[in-house]
């Protein structure tokens, strides 16, 4: 590879929300001054943000209140229109033996914790764009090219993007479970599919959502309906693959029927408003998050099973994380691509990962799928949760993002390091 100019400090590939905020948090820090770091991020598909008035895409998240409190540092939380953002009171888990508004379905509300709310389901392009604003607002430099390879040569890392060479000292591989900068590194995945596919879509619903999100465990699958900001919600359904591609070919209206019947009318006879999206399901974990001058964060390092609304969530937390180790190294003088900011960051978040991942998978195993005694077991016991205000609340914690190791900028009133 041949050597051109310009050097960057840190080069982050992947403007997803998790790239994209770890450069405005990085950029916001140490982005002025004299010894300010000059901060560059690859993304050819910057999407154009969404239009005022346009309806409302189907790729959604729940936003935990870590990551609203990450995204506010990051400054990018104050840019999405309250219009577009439907904070959650609650959340409403039940098992098919149950209906929706038993006494023994779970139900987990933010008054519990003291909190307005358990966080807020918007749109990924919302934020994605939001952050991508906020790290340029703060003198970041967005380049449209895709990394398509790299060569180390410490301290320099050189990376071709487009028919340039970029030199950097730090090199940030957020792009996303597909990752080129994962497999360029040589890292190893564990990967599995989970043989699963989640339908995705908008729908309106004959009952208002009251602001909750609504989660029923089938024994063949979850549904998830998760309220929108203009009424409407989003349901994610996670089936096996075969089950999942029957009702994606399904006529829309007997679609609609099986949805009513899967989510047993809880919100009353729901009508489809966009398209039925299928997203194959995987798990993915790096074995590495680092390599010399490198590291992984939000889906290059892990994918997990969207049941517990948590992927981009520990991806916000991981790019909190790996700022706060670089910004802290950079303000004693060393270099922002030194070992030991990037060991630091790596066992931080394995090890709060480990235990999540975990947890989602048994979730998946014993509460949305399986029928054995376990999953049945599992499936009772949600009612002993509901009685225990102590195990309650650890779940809100859970679900607020608020356990754990944090990092300073998910803290309350959390500005990184400044
Ligand atoms: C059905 C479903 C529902 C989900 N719901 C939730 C939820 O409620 N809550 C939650 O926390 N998580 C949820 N997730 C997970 C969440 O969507 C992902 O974790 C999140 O999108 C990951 O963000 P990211 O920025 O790491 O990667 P991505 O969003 O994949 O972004 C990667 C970026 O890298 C860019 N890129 C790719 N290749 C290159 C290259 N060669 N060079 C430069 N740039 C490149 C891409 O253009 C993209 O912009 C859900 C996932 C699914 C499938």
């Amino acid at each position: 590879m041949s050597a051109a100019a310009p050097r960057w400090d840190v080069l982050i590939v992947g403007g997803g929300p998790v790239g994209a905020c770890a450069g405005a948090l990085l950029q916001r820090a140490a982005g002025t001054g004299r010894r300010a770091l000059r901060i560059g991020l690859l993304e050819p598909a910057r999407p154009a943000p969404p239009a005022p008035e346009a309806a409302l895409d189907a790729r959604v998240s729940a936003w935990s209140r870590s990551s609203e409190r990450i995204l506010t540092t990051a400054g990018a939380w104050e840019r999405m229109p309250a219009r577009r953002v439907q904070p959650y009171e609650r959340m409403c888990v039940w098992p098919a033996h149950l209906p929706a508004r038993s006494p023994d379905a779970l139900v987990f509300d933010a008054a519990y914790a003291g909190e307005a709310n358990l966080g807020a389901i918007a749109e990924n392009r919302l934020v994605q764009c939001a952050a991508l604003e906020a790290f340029e607002a703060a003198g970041g430099t967005v380049i449209a090219a895709g990394f398509s390879g790299l060569a180390i040569r410490d301290p320099d890392v050189q990376v071709r993007a487009g028919a340039d060479v970029l030199h950097c000292r730090l090199l940030v591989g957020a792009d996303g479970a597909r990752s080129r900068v994962r497999d360029a590194l040589g890292l190893a995945v564990r990967e599995a599919s989970y043989q699963q596919t989640a339908i995705v879509a908008n729908v309106r619903t004959e009952r208002p959502h009251e602001r909750t999100a609504w989660q029923r465990f089938l024994g063949d699958g979850t549904l998830a309906f998760l309220p929108l900001a203009d009424g409407s919600s989003s349901i994610v359904w996670s089936l096996d693959e075969a089950s999942a591609r029957e009702r994606l070919a399904l006529p829309a209206a007997q679609f609609e029927e099986a949805l009513l019947a899967a989510s047993d009318g809880v919100l009353g006879a729901v009508r489809l408003c966009t398209e039925r999206l299928g997203v194959p399901l995987r798990r993915l974990r790096a074995e590495r998050f680092t390599a010399v001058r490198c590291a992984l964060m939000g889906d290059a390092a892990h994918v997990v099973h969207p049941l517990a609304g948590q992927g981009v969530n520990l991806g916000l937390l991981d790019a909190a994380a790996l700022a706060e180790c670089v910004l802290l190294a950079h303000r004693a003088g060393e270099d922002p691509g030194a070992a030991r900011p990037l060991r630091r960051y790596e066992r931080w978040r394995k090890s709060e990962l480990a235990p999540m991942t975990l947890a989602i998978d048994g979730f998946n195993r014993f509460l949305a799928h399986g029928s054995g005694p376990l999953a049945q077991l599992a499936q009772h016991g949600l009612a002993w949760v509901n009685r225990s205000e102590t195990v309650k609340r650890l779940f809100i914690g859970q679900a607020l993002g608020l356990t754990g190791e944090l990092p300073a900028a998910a803290r309350l009133g959390g500005a990184p390091l400044s």
